[in-house]
């Protein structure tokens, strides 16, 4: 069956590690930027929203107070005496006149734009402004619903555009009550024109709506009269009858609410006088004459907080990022370091471990060199008793032969003797031949090892007459390898009777001593020293004044490194008479033996042939 190698084994981009970051922080990036965009514009809307509310408030308190100042005016009017002698007989053209000229008097010091006195059929009797054009002496007001609910309610308020002087304003009404009866009413008329010319500066879009939803009053002039809510067919009958916005052409402003911020904001997408924008609108009200405010604003005054909170969870994403990227980058470095350590340390634990075999390798060669220099010498100590034996045997047939058992006996004897010390001398050959790996720790007696040592030197002791006075403390217990050691003794025994060949009288000194924790040994010769030249090469393997075949060089070198690794030391020095190699040894405590302390026999031995 064959595979299209690009379905089994998709090589993408998507899949290379760098590039997932990549990805991964940029959209960790957008999204924070686009949920602390959310954020931002919540709380900067929520900020907005407060700061427009307070607006609002103010604006409201300033209407409030000014309506709040002739609420009282047409009640108290309606107390006063000529008011109510011209409501009895309003025929009478002087006091018509007088009361006219009281009311313009009246209106000019409280400030309204109006005073004006109306009987009960509607017909205006008296006005402050009746020596003006726009006069509303003799003009009916029977259809405004401020005069009807004066008659039905005592009191009434609306607003209007005036009929008369086509300005729109706030007219509070109050009855006239004589015998119980309603005789006119009395109405002040406040003009809002120089409020709504105050506002004009002010941010924003200012709006006051009445209760039919129609705006009356606004900072900005060509939002005026335009109708928040369509208005039904009835309602705009009643506002036809009522002629209360007059000559005035009522628009429609279609808004649509976009989103909803709190109870009292919005963002709504408006077709007003600017055409189609959004705004960030807010109302406060109805109030207590019914008129509900609106601010509105762009809402692109919270964009600019928007973008801080953007740039700053920006910042913020791309510092937590780095931050894990770096954390990521040195664990895994530290990954790294550890993996290389680990490996090196197997390395270096390998390569002593071959080492150390090389070493035993080299340990065990050296050793099998000296045995083979001295297997003649072995060779001819072992023949001896040999020859002897057979040499006695003739002269044991011949006792045998003749029955003198008790000689027979005696040299029976001898036989075994000599036997023992060939099977003593065989057995430890094999053992001193034996490989002995190194890192061995056992408790050895230093003079016992040295005994076994002198015995494979014997021979060539003998043959050279040589004198050794050996005085080893039998209590000189080390720590080491004993077949190691022996080595160690053999190679420099070795070398004194090289040293000491052609002395007329040999001599070797062997001698232990304790210092601390430490047991020294030391061998000294007759044998004429050492050149200086040659003391710092001595322990230089390959390092040897011995002639070819004789010398490789290598015995103290090695020794040297035997000693070392049994946590020990060998050093040499050199007089004018011989040499003196000085070998020390970690002390064995001995636990058992440390009261029997003394030389082995304080004498000393004279090899002789
Ligand atoms: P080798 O015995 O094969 O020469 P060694 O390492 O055992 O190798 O000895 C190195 C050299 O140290 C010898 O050749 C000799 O010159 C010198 N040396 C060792 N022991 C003595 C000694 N007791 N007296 C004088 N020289 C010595």
């Amino acid at each position: 069956m064959q595979t299209f190698s690009g379905l089994s084994r998709p090589v993408s981009v998507f899949r290379h590690p760098v590039f997932l970051r990549i990805l991964l922080i940029v959209l960790g990036l957008l999204i924070s930027v686009w949920l602390a965009g959310r954020l931002g514009e919540q709380r900067a809307w929520q900020e907005r929203s407060i700061e427009g509310q307070g607006q609002l408030q103010l604006y409201q308190q300033t209407l409030h107070t000014l309506v709040e100042r002739f609420r009282s005016v047409p009640a108290l009017l309606a107390l006063d005496k000529d008011v109510r002698s011209l409501l009895r007989s309003p025929e009478d053209q002087h006091l018509r006149q007088s009361l006219n000229e009281r009311l313009a008097r009246l209106n000019q010091a409280a400030g309204s734009s109006v005073l004006y006195l109306i009987d009960r059929h509607g017909d205006t009797l008296a006005a402050s402004n009746w020596d003006e054009a726009s006069s509303f002496v003799g003009h009916n007001y029977a259809f405004r619903p401020y005069f009807q609910d004066a008659l039905q309610d005592v009191w009434g308020r609306y607003f209007a555009v005036g009929v008369t002087t086509g300005v729109p304003g706030y007219f509070l009404s109050h009855a006239i009550e004589q015998d119980g009866v309603v005789t006119g009413v009395l109405v002040v008329k406040l003009e809002l024109e120089d409020l709504q010319r105050d506002w004009l500066g002010q941010p924003g879009t200012f709006l006051v709506t009445a209760d039919d939803q129609v705006v009356i009053l606004s900072n900005r002039p060509a939002w005026r009269f335009r109708h928040l809510e369509p208005l039904a067919a009835e309602q705009r009958v009643q506002l036809i009858d009522a002629r209360k916005y007059a000559e005035q052409t009522l628009q429609a402003m279609i808004s649509e609410p976009l989103r909803r911020i709190d109870t009292f904001s919005e963002v709504r997408r408006v077709a007003g006088p600017e055409g189609l924008r959004d705004y960030f609108w807010q109302r406060l009200g109805p109030n207590q004459e019914g008129w509900t405010l609106h601010l509105l604003q762009e809402p692109n005054v919270v964009m600019g907080k928007v973008q801080g909170y953007r740039l700053s969870a920006a910042g913020l994403w791309m510092t937590l990022a780095f931050l894990v990227l770096f954390l990521i980058q040195r664990r895994r470095n530290q990954h790294l370091l550890q993996s290389r350590r680990t490996e090196l340390e197997r390395l270096v634990v390998e390569r002593t471990a071959e080492l150390r075999k090389a070493q035993d390798e080299l340990v065990q060669a050296a050793k099998l060199a000296a045995l083979g220099q001295m297997s003649a010498a072995l060779a001819h100590e072992l023949n001896q008793p040999l020859t002897a034996m057979r040499m006695q045997l003739g002269s044991l047939r011949l006792l045998q032969r003749s029955g003198r058992e008790e000689q027979v006996q005696e040299v029976l004897t001898h036989f075994d003797s000599l036997l023992q010390r060939m099977a003593g001398l065989t057995s430890h050959l094999k053992v001193f031949a034996r490989e002995s790996p190194g890192g061995l720790r056992e408790r050895l007696s230093l003079a016992h090892v040295l005994d076994q040592a002198l015995q494979l030197l014997a021979p060539r002791l003998r043959t050279a007459q040589v004198l050794v006075d050996n005085q080893v403390d039998v209590e000189a217990w080390v720590l080491g390898d004993a077949i190691r050691l022996e080595q160690v003794l053999v190679n420099l025994l070795d070398n004194a009777l090289d040293a000491t060949a052609h002395q007329p009288h040999p001599e070797l000194r062997i001698r232990s001593r304790r210092t601390g924790e430490i047991w020294q040994l030391s061998v000294s010769d007759n044998g004429g020293g050492i050149a200086a030249e040659h003391l710092q090469r001595l322990f230089d393997p390959f390092f040897t004044t011995k002639p070819v075949g004789e010398g490789l060089g290598l015995g103290l070198a090695i020794s040297y490194g035997i000693v070392r690794d049994l946590g020990g030391s060998l050093g040499a020095a050199t007089s004018d008479d011989g040499a003196v190699f000085t070998l020390t040894l970690p002390a064995a405590d001995t636990e058992h033996h440390s009261s029997q302390r003394g030389h082995r026999d304080g004498s000393s031995h004279l090899h002789r042939r």
